[in-house]
């Protein structure tokens, strides 16, 4: 197919992700990419700055990847689960096991993030039902989240600037806490906490848990808060009694320094989503895990199984290419790597801070954000990344970088450069 008829026909029928049918933002069309590197159909090679939105950590094309999935290709990429299991879900279970907090001891697999979250909060309805407290039907986050785009995920993203704003009429209402304050790496949370322990003290008897994205804020905000908040956080839930789930879909597989952010508070969640990275970003998995207590009580209730059960669930495919991920990551010295990334970023993106149109530089392993004071211009600002070679899709007031762990120090530079050269342009305009 030729690229203009190729984007032609792709812009008169296909949606992209958050796109207008009448005026869609330009796409770009991809050959094939590896590695670091995104190759476009017109011939240019772009310098992978997004992992695909947190997932290709070990970059495209990854020969033990690509030798995992057709491996298990030979044998079946697809099973229902109904009934029936096979060694790359069990072995993935096993691995999963090893390397998320120890109370965390049952794993639910599901087909993308949002129906991770989907499942997670179901699981706390259900445990809550099944101990005869039906009234815990209500969730409590905090401003700035996102965890998804499905109708309970869409409920506990930000109500106001949150993307979903404007579905709340239709949406179940919950319990929205102030955006911690303190950023991470300080421990001045005590103001930060009041907001969460009034709703709490307030209408514990009503909440079935609390939802947050540990540490990073991803989608509403790109910010790092305070170990300390997710520390007590978590005391507060104890004490009354409401459960935590922690939604590790995009910090998950050592993004943050950690493998998991929750290991930056020592916390251990009673129920936590993965998705994203598990497969590599190879392709859409996830899974939700919890802990024997949890299970045993939703399994003591009625109707006595979880309610949940999707066509794709704990796909073979997805499995032998997870545990090849996970594999990779534990046989590589990713922490030394992530530590690199952070302070290439730290160093790459600095000279920003003094640009008049930025208002916060900050990094957080291998994650680096720009934050200026207005949204960009999204067509205008991506067209000039593509120009400068490198692939960085901003949105709304963030500008940010997250790359494949593999990624070189030059190409490291490259981005920074090009972020620089970009933020700077769009001052000028
Ligand atoms: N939770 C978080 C924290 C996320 O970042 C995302 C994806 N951006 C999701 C949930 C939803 O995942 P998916 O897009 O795979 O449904």
């Amino acid at each position: 197919m030729n690229t203009h008829q190729l984007i032609k026909t792709d812009r008169e029928h296909i949606w992209h992700p958050y796109t207008s049918m009448l005026e869609p933002l330009p796409v770009y069309a991809v050959e094939r990419a590896e590695a670091c590197s995104i190759y476009l159909k017109d011939g240019r090679e772009l310098t992978d700055g997004m992992s695909s939105w947190w997932a290709a950590i070990h970059g495209y094309n990854h020969p033990v990847l690509n030798a995992a999935a057709e491996k298990q290709l030979k044998q079946v990429s697809h099973i229902m689960f109904g009934g029936l299991t096979h060694e790359p879900a069990v072995e993935l279970t096993q691995k999963l096991l090893d390397i998320t907090p120890p109370s965390l001891q049952k794993v639910f697999y599901c087909d993308s993030g949002s129906v991770a979250v989907e499942v997670a909060m179901k699981m706390a309805l259900q445990y809550w039902i099944a101990g005869g407290q039906r009234d815990k039907s209500k969730f409590a986050t905090i401003r700035s989240g996102y965890h998804g785009d499905t109708w309970n995920a869409m409920s506990v993203c930000d109500p106001e600037t949150g993307m979903h704003h404007i579905f709340n009429k239709a949406l179940p209402v919950h319990y929205f806490a102030a955006q911690p304050q303190c950023r991470f790496g300080n421990d001045d949370v005590q103001a930060d906490l009041d907001s969460m322990r009034e709703i709490l003290e307030q209408h514990h008897q009503d909440i079935a848990a609390v939802i947050v994205e540990p540490i990073v804020q991803g989608a509403g905000g790109m910010w790092f808060y305070s170990a300390l908040y997710l520390q007590e956080l978590k005391s507060m839930c104890e004490h009354y009694q409401v459960l935590l789930i922690a939604d590790e879909i995009a910090t998950g597989f050592g993004r943050t320094g950690k493998l998991f952010a929750c290991e930056h508070a020592g916390i251990e969640p009673d129920i936590m989503c993965l998705g994203k990275a598990i497969t590599g970003g190879y392709m859409s998995f996830s899974a939700t895990l919890t802990s024997t207590a949890v299970a045993e009580i939703i399994s003591k209730g009625q109707p006595g199984v979880f309610m949940h059960g999707p066509t794709f669930m704990g796909n073979p495919l997805a499995c032998a290419v997870a545990n090849a991920s996970i594999d990779l990551l534990l046989q590589s010295d990713w922490q030394t790597k992530v530590k690199h990334i952070e302070s290439q970023l730290r160093q790459g993106l600095s000279a920003c801070k003094q640009l008049p149109d930025v208002k916060d530089v900050r990094c957080l392993g291998a994650i680096g954000v720009v934050e200026l004071h207005e949204a960009v211009d999204m067509a205008v600002v991506q067209k000039r990344f593509v120009e400068q070679g490198v692939w960085v899709r901003p949105f709304g007031r963030n500008v940010y970088l997250m790359p494949p762990f593999i990624i070189t120090d030059e190409e490291i530079e490259k981005l920074c450069k090009a972020v620089y050269v970009v933020v700077k342009e769009e001052g000028e305009r």
